[in-house]
Order: structure tokens, then C-alpha cells, then sequence
């Protein structure tokens, strides 16, 4: 059981995937809009032939995979694109160690001695127009390292767009095209982009709050570290601008025997994006030395600091530290671990 037989495309009467979430599902066939929800504009970025994507994917795998390259899969995902700006109005309580460093004289040699304090520096200020631009995929559930390195570079990217509705697509090649409909609509996106600015924005008042404390101590001596003990960061006029949904075209290329080695191409300009390749024995076995010691490594240096007598408000910091070099090194030694037992390398060029 499916949605097939269903819903049929309005235009041509071709089987529409349509799902509950559905806003606007884009026929593979005829390539033409239908609204299930509301009604609207979709863009698409004119995309680069099969032809042309087969060849650089040939390119890319070199001459002992050349002739084992499948048709390419063109996809193509309705991408969000989104410009949000926002002030602050903050200030802060911090507490600033500082270094000083004095030459004295012992007999005939120069002794440097060094000696820290802490100052509390007050700091406030308003940050203006800090902007960013952001791709939300248009679905529900989407994610992973292809949609997001697609939705990066979209962002990159010099892009024509072009109104779907005056767009032709070569219906002969519907098998090997693959439309994925607009799950979200554009209020949903403004939510998710506002979530987003805003912790983007508190991040950038945090290291403004850092610099300037440091700046103002700096009187007093070599600023080592700061701590901030209290904060109001107030968000001010934040305006979000949401496009209509892109339909931004990728091809998927599978290659190997067996078609066990996929690459990802932007679909406009065919740059690679992911590319999964062979991992030789030797490579594998590279990879589980440094899992041993990235576990081994990390818990030495953890260990250490766990045991290192610190005063006491640097205790805590130690601790953290340690516990952050415990899951750094647990992590790198999983990854390692995974790479070691999987034949196959990931290449992210995003
Ligand atoms: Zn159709």
C-alpha cells in the first residue's frame, strides 16, 4: 500500500509521491507544481546534463573505475534560503586573570618573576546588523552529510534561478530523476532561522563580551583567561527574509563492481561534493593504530590533569578539560575504530 494510485499529478496524470506533510510535490514526468497546501512560487537552479555529470564522475574515479560509472541519479531537494539580521543590546560581569612578568636582579643574574590577578572588568555594549545567510532544507526528517554539504555550497554558490513554471525538463529521462516534494512552508523556516540567529548571535556577543574585557584589563597586565559571571544579552530588531523553495539538482554516481562506491556532484556545476572511495589494506591498518592511540593517548593526558593539584576555582576548569579530552579521544578512537572496519573512505569537500 501506498500513496500510488492515490494522488496522480494534475498536469499529466503521472503517480505523485504525496505524504501527509506534503505542501508541494513536483512531478517527475511532467515536472510541474502541484499545491497540496496553500499555494505559491517554486525556483529551481537549471541543472547540468547527465551527460556531463557522467563525465566528470568518469573523471573523478580515474582510469581503473572508469568503466564501471552508472547512469547518474539526478535529485533534485527544495532548499529554503534565508538572510536573517539582528542587533544586541548587552552587557556583562567578568572576571579577567591577567599576567605580569618583573626582571630583578640576584647577585649577577636577572631573575623573571611572574605573578597573576584577577580583575573585574564590567563590560556593555550594542552590536548592530550582524547578519547570515542560511539553507533549511524544505523537509521534514532531512538531514545527513550529503543534504548538508548540497545546502552549504547552494549557499556559496553563484546561482541563476529560474521560475519552475517556465522551466522544461527532457521528459524522457523521468527514471532517472527524483523530485523530493516541499515539506515546510515559509513560516516554519522563519521559526527554525530565528532558533538559529539567535544562537548564532549570542555566540558572537559572548566572544565580543570576551574581547572587550580583555581589551579593558589589559591595563593591568597580559590577559590570560576570562570569565564571565553574569550576562543580559537583549536580541533587537531581528529581520528574517525567507525565499521561495529552491529545487536545487544533485547527482548521485555509483561506481565499483558492484556500484558500491557513491559520489555526490552539485547538480548546476558538477562540483564534487562527497565522494566515497576504496581504503587499501595498508590504509585500514593505519586507521587501527590510531584508534589505540587515540584512546590510549587521551586518557594519559585526562588522567594528568585529573591528578594535577590546581587552586580551586581552577579545578573545576581542570576537571571539564579532562572530561572534554576523555569524549574527544573516546570519539576519535570510535572513529578510527568504524574507519578501520569499513572498507571504504568518506571524502567531505565541502
Ligand atoms: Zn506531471
Amino acid at each position: 500500500m501506498g500513496s500510488e494510485g492515490v494522488f496522480r499529478c494534475k498536469y499529466c496524470g503521472a503517480p505523485l509521491e504525496v505524504s501527509p506533510e506534503t505542501i508541494v510535490a513536483i512531478c517527475n514526468y511532467c515536472g510541474r507544481e502541484n499545491w497540496i497546501k496553500g499555494s505559491g512560487r517554486v525556483l529551481i537552479v537549471r541543472p547540468a546534463s547527465e551527460n556531463e555529470a557522467l563525465e566528470k564522475a568518469r573523471r573523478l574515479v580515474g582510469e581503473s573505475f572508469r568503466n564501471t560509472v552508472k547512469t547518474p541519479l539526478q535529485v533534485f531537494i527544495p532548499y529554503y534560503v534565508a538572510t536573517a539580521i539582528a542587533d544586541a543590546d548587552y552587557e556583562a560581569k567578568t572576571m579577567v586573570t591577567v599576567e605580569r612578568c618583573v626582571s630583578k636582579r640576584k647577585g649577577n643574574t636577572t631573575v623573571r618573576e611572574c605573578y597573576t590577578r584577577v580583575i573585574p572588568v564590567y563590560v556593555k555594549g550594542y552590536l548592530a546588523g550582524f547578519g547570515n545567510r542560511y539553507s533549511v532544507p524544505a523537509r521534514k526528517g532531512v538531514g545527513g552529510k550529503t543534504v548538508e554539504a548540497l545546502g552549504k555550497y547552494l549557499l556559496r554558490s553563484e546561482i541563476q534561478l529560474v521560475e519552475l513554471a517556465s522551466f522544461k525538463f527532457e521528459r524522457e529521462k523521468a527514471s532517472y530523476r527524483n523530485i523530493l516534494a516541499v515539506e515546510l512552508d515559509k513560516s516554519d523556516v522563519n521559526e527554525l532561522i530565528l532558533d538559529q540567529h539567535l544562537d548564532e548571535l549570542r555566540k558572537r556577543v559572548i566572544e565580543e563580551i570576551r574581547r572587550e574585557a580583555r581589551v579593558k584589563a589589559s591595563i593591568h597586565g597580559s590577559p590570560v583567561s576570562v570569565s564571565i559571571v553574569w550576562k543580559r544579552i537583549t536580541p533587537l530588531n531581528i529581520r528574517i527574509e525567507v525565499s521561495d523553495p529552491i529545487l536545487t539538482p544533485a547527482y548521485y554516481v555509483r561506481y565499483g563492481e558492484q556500484g558500491e562506491y557513491k559520489i555526490l556532484l552539485s547538480g548546476f556545476d558538477l562540483r564534487e561534493l562527497v565522494i566515497e572511495k576504496p581504503v587499501s589494506r595498508i590504509e585500514r591498518a593505519l586507521w587501527g593504530i590510531a584508534a589505540t592511540m587515540s584512546s590510549g593517548l587521551a586518557g594519559g593526558i585526562a588522567a594528568r590533569l585529573l591528578m594535577s593539584q590546581t587552586v580551586h576555582q581552577g579545578s573545576f576548569i581542570a576537571l571539564s578539560l579532562a572530561i572534554a579530552i576523555m569524549a574527544g579521544g573516546g570519539y576519535g578512537a570510535y572513529y578510527s575504530i568504524r574507519k578501520m572496519f569499513r572498507p571504504v573512505g568518506v571524502s567531505i569537500k565541502v
